[in-house]
């Protein structure tokens, strides 16, 4: 079932965050290096925010940056910038750097619960001024995109998504696959929400909807102790031992094979339950990028049920690593609760079935 959008009002008013990345630089004319523009600069290079199609304010992070170097606090201040300013904005968009953007977007949207509008994150593969940029046809129909609405006037995607290059993507679903194409985002286990051509259909069954409109909750507190622990043949005793006993360590992310398959080495079930019988979480994800874990399908999988490891199902490495943080942060050591909410989809992450 596809919809193409309703209403594109006029009267609605989206508030654009800058916070940095390619979409935001502009060549300097005197070196030709890429710097970041300021909003008057920005804003002369896209004369169409003036169209009046929507009424667009800007807000811009100082110093703005580029992803690489974005942290969890800068997570908290995207999430705390969208909350402040709630009330008086239909819908939000998040200039971005494309590295890290699914990190940050998929915080953000564990961030921001009982979200009810839209908090689109578009970023550009080439700087706005440069003649074949894909910046503003990412940034102008992120912003058609906020503010669209539904035949009830409701948002028409009160998610956080992903747009890039035509495509609308739940956020915490995106994994940026390509350094050199304008398609740089995928989501692997969940469909598009909408495709933008000469119109934008949505795809109104697969956008979540809240039941009932509540105020908005902020919950910044992140907690970064976790880690990635890729597998791969030939992995070491030593390199799991090192992993697993540094100081502090609250959550891993454990990358498998297939569909969540793991050496079947004694040491390997030794060192992964001591280390859960220590109070560290540690959560299935298969390496693959697309399908999902399936715990005890193989016999290589079943020791690391046996010793307590939870399953990822589909969820990417960018949401389950930004969940984990969020949980750890929100929870404390309440580790009961936090492995109840991993095994729980909370702003439509997981699928835990096929069907
Ligand atoms: N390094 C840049 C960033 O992520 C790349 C980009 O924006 O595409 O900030």
């Amino acid at each position: 079932m596809q919809t193409e959008y309703w209403k594109h009002r006029a009267d609605m008013k989206i508030l654009l965050i800058f916070t940095g990345g390619t979409i935001s630089m502009v060549r300097n004319p005197a070196t030709g290096a890429l710097r970041p523009a300021d909003m008057q600069a920005f804003k002369a290079l896209v004369p169409e925010l003036e169209a009046g199609e929507a009424t667009v304010e800007m807000l811009s992070f100082d110093p703005l940056i580029d992803s690489s170097d974005v942290l969890p606090r800068n997570w908290a201040k995207m999430a705390e910038t969208i909350y402040a300013n709630y009330e008086r904005y239909d819908g939000f968009v998040v200039l971005h750097g494309t590295d890290t953007m699914s990190y940050s977007a998929s915080a953000v949207s564990f961030m921001l619960r009982d979200l009810a509008k839209p908090v689109i994150f578009t970023g550009s593969q080439l700087p706005v001024g440069v003649l074949r940029s894909d910046a503003k046809e990412n940034l102008l129909t992120a912003i058609e995109i906020a503010s669209a609405t539904d035949k009830q006037g409701r948002a028409m995607v009160p998610e956080v998504c992903v747009f890039f290059e035509n495509h609308l993507f739940r956020a915490n679903r995106t994994t940026k696959q390509n350094a050199e194409h304008f398609e740089a985002f995928a989501s692997h286990n969940y469909p598009s929400l909408a495709k933008a051509g000469v119109h934008i259909f949505y795809r109104e069954h697969l956008i979540h909807h809240p039941e009932q409109v509540l105020p908005l909750r902020l919950c910044t507190k992140t907690d970064p102790h976790v880690a990635i622990l890729k597998l791969f043949p030939g992995i070491t005793e030593e390199v799991v031992a090192a992993v697993l006993h540094t100081p502090g360590l609250r959550g891993v992310v454990l990358e498998t094979y297939g569909s969540g398959n793991a050496p079947s080495f004694d040491w390997l079930y030794n060192l992964l339950k001591d280390a859960i019988d220590r109070g560290i979480i540690i959560v299935d994800k298969t390496q693959c990028s697309a399908g999902r874990v399936e715990m005890g399908r193989y016999e290589v999988s079943l020791p690391l049920m046996k010793a307590g490891v939870l399953s990822g199902y589909d969820i990417t490495t960018e949401a389950l690593l930004a969940k984990m943080m969020c949980l750890f942060g929100e929870y404390e050591h309440d580790n009961d609760t936090i492995r109840r909410l991993l095994d729980t989809s909370l702003a439509g992450e997981i699928t835990k079935s096929n069907d």
